[in-house]
């Protein structure tokens, strides 16, 4: 992620990497008591180094800080241009960009007063591949929108994330998909879902999931090329009757599925919509035209 030469954006000031300090009594340290983004620069068809919805992004991250009273006292204009000052001084073009609030010494459960910024970036391929993923249902659920603010990018709240991909790895899939504590679908450790069933797009509600950028960016190209989109409560037995179903987020972009649980899917996923709409995301990412005849009948 970073070597000797690496620079981050730290507390206002452009820092080496391998310089930058911090304080080992933080209350984020010890309870997980955070909020990060995840975000993508691309080299656009232009030349041009563009941050994928950068605004959104920083909303967003505003919104997750305030959610857990973590107080946001940030210019996001003056963090977007920090961030694509990152990307130069590292020269970097295509990278992931990750803004991170931490907070300062303090061991009781007090609600933070005082914060911390970082803005770092690496280079990072697609985060699940290019492969199509074998996923299975996980025994984890996702947290309880009544003990989280699961709407809230808490760094604490991945540590379900780590456990549910963990035990998908340890029984030999690549991806898990977590169920909401109603039993309904809701995303994956760090993805959001969308499954393709005659001619429709359906993806789970928001409520009990992250509310990805990614998802609202699928949602988008699904009105630009008139591909019906359905938000609803998702049971798995509905999924498992899917054509076709497709992870999206910062990192892992528009992923296919293979199979959920060693059952596969009767859509082939090269003549599936999701596929049109990984072309199509790919296309808005790199500000392509991309053309709507592209769609199979
Ligand atoms: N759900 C979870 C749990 C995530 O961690 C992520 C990644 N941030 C997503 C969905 C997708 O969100 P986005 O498209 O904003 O990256």
């Amino acid at each position: 992620y970073y070597n000797e030469n690496t620079i981050l954006y730290f507390d206002g000031a452009f820092t080496k990497a391998t310089e930058a300090k911090i304080d080992l009594y933080g209350q984020s340290l010890h309870y997980g008591y955070a909020v990060f983004e995840g975000i993508r620069a691309y080299k656009t068809e232009s030349g041009e180094v563009k941050i994928f919805k950068a605004k959104e992004h920083f909303d967003r991250f505003k919104r997750s800080c305030e959610l857990i009273h973590i107080p946001y006292k940030y210019n996001n204009d003056e963090l977007i241009a920090a961030c694509y000052k990152v990307l130069e001084l590292n020269n970097m073009q295509e990278a992931y960009i990750r803004p991170l609030v931490f907070c300062p010494p303090n061991m009781t459960l007090k609600a933070a007063t005082e914060t911390h910024l970082l803005i770092c970036a690496w280079e990072w391929g697609a985060y699940l591949g290019e492969k199509l993923l074998r996923v299975m249902l996980s025994s984890y659920q996702r947290p309880n929108p009544k003990a989280f603010k699961i709407e809230s990018k808490a760094a604490g709240l991945y540590v379900n994330s780590i456990l549910a991909s963990q035990e998908a790895k340890e029984k030999g899939y690549e991806e898990a998909l977590l169920l909401d504590i109603d039993g309904f679908v809701a995303e994956g450790p760090g993805a959001n879902l969308f499954y393709e069933k005659d001619g429709k797009i359906y993806t789970p509600s928001k409520g009990n999931i992250l509310p990805g950028i990614t998802r609202a960016t699928v949602i988008e190209i699904c009105g630009e090329l008139g591909i019906p989109l359905i938000e609803k409560q998702i049971t798995v037995e509905e999924l498992r009757q899917a054509e076709a179903v497709f992870y999206c987020g910062t990192a892992a972009e528009v992923i296919g599925w293979d199979s959920l649980d060693g059952q596969g899917f009767s859509k082939p996923w090269a003549a599936s919509l999701g596929k049109v709409i990984q072309q199509a995301y790919k296309a808005k990412v790199l500000e392509k035209e991309f053309k709507r005849e592209a769609i199979p009948a």
